[in-house]
C-alpha cells in the first residue's frame, strides 16, 4: 500500500500519533533509512510531513519530528526553529543533526567562508554559518546518531517514542560491540587506527567486523578519552596532526580536545 493510502487509512480509524521527517544540511541518508522503514511504522502513525517521500505536507503542530542535518546556513536556523516551535518531541536523527558531522569536523579547521570561497568563487553571496549541532539553537529530545542511523536502533527509538517513553540510546564504545562478535582487535594486533574505543555503539562494529578501523562516523562514546586514544595513537607511531584530524572529523566538540590541540599548536610554533 503507498504512504499516502496508509496514512489516510490511519487519519480516518482513530487519532494516532503524527510524525514528520525534516532536513537541513545533510546528505540525505536518514531520510532514506527512514523511508527504507516507514512501512514498519506507517501502522502507528501519520505522516504529517515528509518532503522527501511525498508532495502533500503540512506544517500543521506535529507530535514527534525526525530532524536530520546540521545547522550551517541561516535557513537551517530558521526552519528548526519553527520546526520545534509546532513539535512535541524533536529527534535529532544522524551524526549531522547530533554532531555536526563532517561540515562541523572541517570548520575546525578552516574559516566557513574561506571553504564558501573556494567551492563557490570569492564573488559568491551565499550565505553561509560554522556547521552546528541542532541541540546548539534548540531543545532535543533524543539523540540518535551514525552516519546512516541504524534501523534497528531507530524503529526503537520510534516504538519507544510512541508508547510516550523517551527511549535510551546506547553511548556504550564501539569496541563492546565488537568483543561481543568476538573480533580480533585490530588496533591491538595490527596497529591499525581503530577509533573504536571512543566512539558511541549502535553500528555492530561494522567496520572492524571487516578488518576495516573505525573511523568514528558514530561520534564520540560517553567519556571518550580522547587524550588516551592519542597516546595509543602516538605509541604506534602515528603524528599528532594525523591523529586530530581523525578523531576530528566526524565533528566531536572542541572540548574534547583541549590538551591536544595545545599540543598541536606547540609543534606548529616550535
Ligand atoms: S578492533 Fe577497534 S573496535 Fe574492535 S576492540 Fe579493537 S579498538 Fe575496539
Ligand atoms: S565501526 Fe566506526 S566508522 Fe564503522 S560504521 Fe561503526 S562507528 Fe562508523
Amino acid at each position: 500500500m503507498s504512504i499516502a493510502r496508509l496514512s489516510e487509512t490511519n487519519k480516518r480509524s482513530k487519532p494516532i500519533p503524527t510524525i514528520s521527517v525534516q532536513s537541513l544540511t545533510g546528505c540525505a541518508g536518514e531520510l532514506l533509512v527512514i523511508l527504507e522503514n516507514l512501512q514498519k511504522m506507517l501502522p502507528y502513525v501519520r505522516i504529517q510531513s515528509f518532503p522527501f517521500a511525498q508532495s502533500k505536507n503540512s506544517d500543521e503542530p506535529v507530535d514527534i519530528t525526525f530532524v536530520e542535518g546540521s545547522v550551517s546556513n541561516p535557513h537551517d536556523l530558521e526552519k528548526l526553529r519553527a520546526i520545534r516551535l509546532r513539535s512535541k518531541r524533536v529527534v535529532a536523527v544522524g551524526n549531522c543533526a547530533v554532531w555536526g558531522c563532517v561540515q562541523k569536523g572541517a570548520c575546525s579547521r578552516l574559516a566557513v567562508e574561506e571553504m564558501r570561497n573556494q567551492v563557490y568563487g570569492a564573488e559568491s553571496k551565499i550565505e553561509v554559518m560554522p556547521a552546528s549541532r541542532i541541540e546548539d539553537h534548540v531543545q532535543v529530545d533524543v539523540k540518535l546518531s551514525g552516519c546512516p542511523i541504524d534501523s534497528t536502533q531507530l524503529l526503537a527509538v520510534a516504538a519507544s517514542m510512541l508508547k510516550d517513553h523517551l527511549p535510551y540510546v546506547t553511548k556504550k564504545p564501539v569496541c563492546l560491540e565488537c568483543k561481543l562478535r568476538e573480533n580480533p582487535c585490530i588496533l591491538i594486533e595490527q596497529d591499525l587506527p581503530c577509533l573504536g574505543p571512543v566512539t558511541a555503539a549502535g553500528c555492530g562494529a561494522l567496520c572492524p567486523s571487516v578488518g576495516a578501523p573505525c573511523y568514528g562516523c558514530w561520534g564520540p562514546s560517553e567519556e571518550a578519552q580522547m587524550d588516551a586514544m592519542a597516546n595509543v595513537l602516538m605509541e604506534k607511531g602515528f603524528s599528532l596532526k594525523e591523529i586530530l584530524t581523525r578523531l576530528q572529523a566526524f565533528g566531536a566538540p572542541p572540548e574534547l580536545f583541549t590538551r591536544l590541540n595545545q599540543l598541536q599548536d606547540q609543534a606548529d610554533s616550535n
